[in-house]
């Protein structure tokens, strides 16, 4: 759900968040939250813990607004924004190429809500932390050191993750390296997060406890799920379509029947065949464009009838990189990519299968398993 957009970036809402945002304010405008000694009415309280929430989360926002502005000043195309349980997350449309891109984009979140923590901190101390603002004003100084110091945690996908990370390819020059490292230390960060969150529910009873159990095993998911995203991008890097397809299948000729099209790719075991009139590329058929036949009987319907005309088709060239490639098969939802030269001749397909199937010949499995 989109709220707002901030210098051209959406800020997007997720519907866990508003639940958080709920709890928040609830403990807030509780008897025993934070603001339990401003004196105020009941209205008021609850009031003033309404805005002081909402200020909390505009703080998430200016941390997210400063990765992203960041982000984009290095020339990396933002999708925006999303809040949700955890907090917030910038949705980046690349990957930094420099590790100093990279160490810059993550530090800025946390040294902003330093910042933000220091101005709410002097706004506190003016105003004197009995008055309902100066209480408001601490409370969210807290708060926004908490939120930089947490994410300055060394784990996946924290921003402590990320600069350990580029940190680590700084020094070694290997991002590959740099991302083994980033996930083993990202681990051991989520463990022990866990084991401290389980001896403290032993100890103190459930509560905070358990919170830092849910989110050390958050950051031990997505601190496994960086590892092989980094490491596929970078199996990926320098492909193209020439690399990644497999051969075309042979044609089906034009003057076939919707019915042998069926039988034939039936008996291929295949999900997709050229039509071609003699050397000519006509179209592709799939077994997905038999809907296009709707409750007709596909007897004696042409192939030529239901296939994707050569001029409709999402196809790809022999060069196309493999980056482009994914997004073509994953956003669309297709399973094969023609590939189609120069001069208009299929050159082969890049299917989903023989994608995965080239990256499990690619990535050697010790290190597959070393994630
Ligand atoms: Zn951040």
């Amino acid at each position: 759900m989109r709220v707002a957009t901030i210098f051209g970036i959406d800020i997007k809402i997720h519907f866990g968040w508003i639940f958080i945002f709920g709890l928040v304010a609830w403990s807030l405008s509780s008897d025993i939250g934070p603001l339990q000694h401003v004196r105020v009415s009941a209205g008021g309280r609850v009031a003033l813990a309404l805005v002081t929430a909402l200020l909390f989360f505009a703080s998430v926002v200016a941390h997210e607004l400063s990765h992203s502005l960041v982000a984009r000043s290095r020339g990396i195309p933002i999708k925006g924004i999303t809040l949700f349980v955890f907090g917030g997350v910038s949705s980046l449309g690349g990957e930094p190429q420099t590790a100093a891109v990279e160490g810059w984009v993550a530090l800025v979140g946390p040294l902003t809500s330093f910042a933000l923590a220091a101005v709410f901190f002097a706004i506190g101390a003016a105003l004197g932390l009995k008055t309902a603002s100066g209480a408001a004003s601490g409370y969210l100084a807290l708060a926004n050191g908490a939120l930089g110091a947490f994410n300055l945690l060394p784990a996946y996908p924290l921003d402590g993750g990320r600069l350990f990370h580029a940190l680590a390819w700084r020094r070694s020059g290997d991002i590959l390296q740099a991302t083994r490292s980033a996930v083993r230390v990202s681990r051991v960060v989520a463990i022990a997060l866990m084991v401290y969150g389980a001896l403290q529910t032993l100890v103190v009873g459930f509560g905070g406890g358990l919170w830092l159990i849910v989110i050390g095993w958050f950051l031990l998911e997505a601190g496994a799920a960086q590892g092989i995203q980094v490491q596929l991008a970078s199996a990926i890097r320098g492909r193209t379509a020439s690399h990644l397809m497999t051969p075309p299948p042979p044609p089906i000729p034009a003057n076939a029947t919707v019915a042998a099209a069926v039988d034939e790719l039936i008996k291929r075991g295949a999900r997709a065949a050229p039509v071609m009139l003699d050397s000519t590329l006509l179209g592709i058929v799939t077994f997905s464009d038999l809907a296009k036949l709707g409750a007709q009987s596909p007897g004696g319907a042409y192939v030529t009838s239901i296939m994707t005309r050569t001029q409709d088709l999402k196809a790809a060239a022999p060069g196309t990189g493999a980056d482009e490639l994914l997004k073509m098969l994953l956003e669309g939802s297709y399973h094969q990519i023609p590939v189609i030269d120069e001069v208009g001749n299929l050159v082969g397909f890049v299917t989903r299968e023989g994608v995965l199937r080239r990256f499990a010949a690619d990535v050697p499995s010790p290190q597959a398993r070393s994630l």
